[in-house]
């Protein structure tokens, strides 16, 4: 059987069961009042690909919000809001990402986006 990449809409419903029916960012629950959208880990813009292991559920509130924001700091001007981020899922995302790279190669502006993504996450953990 022939295997074609998901389209756009089977990536969303593919990451709605990854990661939960909720914003990654603020923790909503989706439902008829808040859509789900797709977010990207790695914006498009700082070199991020059109992959799954690149895609995030989120609120259209907080995709927009967030622009082009660095994800550490999005996440933690959600947490100043007092928000509820799930910081589970995001540092699961970042390390699939990284995986789906190695395997794939190329993408190295993400890569080097990534790298200190990362690193700004193990640091909050420390
Ligand atoms: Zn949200």
């Amino acid at each position: 059987m022939e295997r074609r990449p998901p389209g756009r809409a089977e990536r969303l419903g593919l990451a709605l069961e990854r990661d939960g029916a909720r914003c990654v960012w603020c923790g909503r629950g989706f439902g008829p009042l808040v859509r789900p959208t797709t977010e990207h880990l790695v914006p498009r813009v700082k070199g991020g690909p059109s992959w799954l292991e690149n895609e995030l559920p989120a609120c259209a509130r907080c995709n927009r919000e967030r622009g082009h924001r660095a994800v550490v700091e999005w996440l933690e001007e959600c947490e100043r809001r007092g928000w509820h981020p799930d910081v589970p899922v995001l540092e699961r995302a970042l390390d699939a990402l990284d995986a789906a790279i190695r395997v794939r190669g190329g993408q190295r502006r993400a890569r080097a986006y990534l790298d200190g993504q990362r690193r700004r996450m193990r640091r909050r953990a420390a």
